[in-house]
């Protein structure tokens, strides 16, 4: 029990009174898969601090590459200079994903990169002649991180309800329902039948919108939520026909999280902006970025008089350490063949799953590449042993995993 802890430190997503009874489990080391508390206990890291540290903890090729960089040069400002970290980077992120993605624009959090895509969109929209495009479009169960402007995209009533009446204003469509597909469709196998209401609504209000913005193949944190490559490529093909920016939030399921390398690479498409983090640094740094086309860039390429600057930044963007994590981490994902047997793991922990099939609480298992997702009733455990998540937390520490 951490006492200094309680005393300073107030956390994240949490209600500080429920330590009254379980306190913070502090943890002093972690190597590859596992976690070890100061009491030497160690756990199965298997959330990765939400999908972050995705090649494990404490990765010595990631380690040897930040001590090498932390004794060259630890952060430069970013407008203006450069250097050999955010070049090689840059370099291998365009290499990777689509090739209409051509530059790349760094920031330094998930839901920073989010703003500054949102920015992007609607500047590009003011400065090619489309000055009433000012909203966006998100999907119900989206979740784009916790900045005014990611929130507001964001179709989680936990994380914006409260904070309604601060947010910008934009369309939120009735997405993918796959676990109860009202169709009555499967999503290995349909086409996207419930694209109609997304398009419903697009098409309704297309000419006051700048973007849409998704994240491919899994709704993450509003639910593991898994649906059809189809519904990509629909989208693609509308947001094309109505000039409206799909913007592809990748933080949660790139870098191999859904077995190819990017959510979008299921359908073959590729959005306007794509957004990075989380597992981009390999969970090291607090790095991100978006990227965009060829076309978005040269909107804004002009005089300085003209206007059209993008004026975002953050004081770390680019930061040389980051940047040198995310190169060791892509580095790794490439040479760990992680998207080539992908399949594999995909199949060893769909099987692996026949052994929940039978417990009570478990509802509507899925999974896809390295995520693997069920559902249960919030009420199941309420009587004698209060809130289910909170129960089933603490009983999965009691048996070494987080
Ligand atoms: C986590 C997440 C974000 C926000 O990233 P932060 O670094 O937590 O701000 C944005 N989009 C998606 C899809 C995420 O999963």
């Amino acid at each position: 029990m951490s006492k200094t802890d309680l005393q300073y430190i107030w956390h994240p997503l949490t209600q500080m009174k429920e330590h009254e009874e379980f306190a913070p489990l502090k943890i002093s080391k972690g190597k590859g898969i596992y976690l070890y508390d100061d009491e030497g206990k160690k756990y199965i890291d298997a959330i990765s601090s939400w999908w972050v540290n995705i090649l494990g903890h404490c990765n010595p090729e990631i380690n040897k590459k930040i001590k090498e960089q932390l004794d060259l040069l630890e952060h430069v400002i970013f407008a203006g200079l450069t250097h050999e970290p955010a070049e090689q980077l840059a370099e291998k992120l365009i290499e990777i994903t689509h090739d209409k993605l051509k530059k790349v624009f760094f920031a330094d959090n998930g839901s920073s990169a989010v703003d500054a895509a949102l920015k992007l969109s609607y500047q590009y929209h003011q400065q090619t002649g489309n000055t009433q495009k000012k909203k966006f479009v998100f999907l119900k169960d989206g979740y784009h991180g916790e900045t005014i402007g990611a929130l507001s995209m964001g179709g989680c009533d936990l994380y914006k309800k409260r904070y309604r009446h601060l947010l910008i204003k934009g369309h939120m469509a009735e997405g993918p329902e796959c676990a109860a597909c009202p169709y009555e469709l499967d999503r290995k196998t349909c086409d996207a039948e419930c694209f109609e209401k997304m398009e419903k609504l697009l098409r309704e209000h297309h000419e006051e919108c700048c973007g849409v913005i998704i994240e491919p193949m899994v709704q993450a944190a509003g639910g593991m939520k898994i649906y059809s490559p189809a519904y990509l490529k629909k989208l693609r093909n509308l947001c094309y026909e109505l000039n409206v920016h799909l913007i592809a939030d990748e933080i949660a399921v790139g870098f191999g999280r859904t077995g190819k390398m990017f959510g979008c690479d299921h359908a073959a498409i590729c959005p306007d902006i794509m957004t990075l983090s989380k597992g981009l640094s390999g969970g090291y740094l607090p790095i991100s970025v978006f990227l965009t086309t060829s076309e978005i860039y040269e909107a804004f390429y002009d005089d300085y008089s003209s206007g059209k600057t993008f004026m975002h930044s953050h004081s770390y963007c680019g930061n040389p350490l980051g940047c040198a994590a995310g190169i060791a981490a892509i580095n790794l994902l490439q040479k760990g063949k992680y998207i080539e047997t992908a399949p594999l793991k995909e199949e060893y922990i769909y099987s692996s799953a026949e052994k929940l099939e039978n417990l009570p609480y478990v509802n509507n298992f899925r999974n896809i590449g390295t995520i693997a997702a069920f559902d249960t009733d919030p009420d199941f455990y309420d009587e004698k042993k209060g809130r289910f998540a909170w129960t089933f937390f603490r009983k999965a520490l009691e048996n070494g995993a987080l």
